[in-house]
């Protein structure tokens, strides 16, 4: 049956964390991935040090601190992997009407309401993932840790990404900034941007990696010629300190901000940034959250 395409754009801009009784896992089909990404939560209590005003999360009620079980993420994700099919489709209803090519699992990906090196049980988890991925030879995933980046310096960090990309695996990390005015108009953090910086240095030479930058207007206003001079800078210094940036993913708003003062950029705009990242650093990039 043809899809209309109003079908899979819904589902791939539509990523509720509630999944029936599961209380860290939730399956959606992602358009960075291709097919289907498995979120684990590992922030319930919605823990972050940044506030980008961009985030969807809802933190008006605050959360007390839960402490994360292991073993419960396990058995939620074995009981999830019950709905795909040997060749990995999945087979659940709310996927029904999607066809087997945008249903294939194609991640699980450590993200959901806060920062989640962020929780102590990360690098347990991180184990408890590589040994999962292990047990499933015939089922082809990644293991993905999408982070913010500010606490990659952690020993018990790093440790926990080493299981997580000891057999196929990948990091986000986001760079939203080139300069600190921006960045703590765009992520609020105590952290600094040169902190950032000289984590994602030290992660580069440990592992290859991706970065992951949202670029919106606030308050109408588009990050400047001199911004987006200094996110280059920064890209290019990566580059040439060692890391192996295997893409830069470029992206905008997709679902509604926290703050109104966010709105989109145009699809030009990451256009022309992605072919500057490609002539002037020769890196490759990749454009997510705008409609073709
Ligand atoms: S880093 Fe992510 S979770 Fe934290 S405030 Fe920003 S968008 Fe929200």
């Amino acid at each position: 049956m043809l899809l209309p395409n109003s079908d899979l754009s819904k589902e791939q801009t539509h990523h509720p964390r509630e999944f029936l009784d599961y209380k860290y896992t939730y399956p959606v089909i992602s358009r960075r991935s291709g097919g289907v990404s498995i979120g684990i939560n590992l922030n319930l209590d919605q823990y972050c040090n940044f506030d980008c005003p961009y985030c969807q999360v809802d933190r008006s009620i605050p959360k007390p601190r839960r402490p994360i079980s292991v073993p419960e993420i396990r058995r939620e994700l074995e009981k999830l992997l019950q709905s795909f099919d040997p060749q990995g489709i999945c087979r659940l209803d709310r996927f029904s009407s999607l066809p087997d090519s945008a249903k294939k699992l194609k991640d699980m990906a450590l993200s959901g309401d806060g920062e989640p090196t962020m929780a102590p049980e990360f690098p347990q988890v991180c184990e408890m993932l590589e040994d999962l991925q292990s047990s499933l030879p015939a089922l082809d995933f990644k293991l993905i840790l999408i982070t913010n980046s500010t606490l990659l310096d952690k020993p018990k960090n790093q440790s926990g990404i080493d299981s997580l990309l000891a057999k196929n695996g990948e990091v986000w990390a986001k760079l939203d900034a080139g300069t600190e005015a921006w960045y703590q108009k765009i992520n609020v953090s105590k952290i600094s941007l040169d902190k950032i910086q000289a984590n994602l240095k030290s992660l580069g030479a440990r592992h290859p990696y991706k970065i992951q930058s949202l670029f919106c207007a606030m308050d109408g206003e588009a990050p400047s010629h001199l911004e987006l001079d200094a996110y280059t800078r920064r890209l290019s210094e990566l580059k040439s300190s060692g890391s192996r940036i295997l893409e830069v993913q470029l992206h905008t708003l997709a679902r509604k901000p926290a703050s109104s003062a966010c709105t989109p950029v145009a699809k030009e705009f990451l256009q022309d940034l992605s072919n500057r990242i490609g002539s002037e650093i020769g890196l490759s990039s990749k454009i997510y959250g705008v409609e073709d």
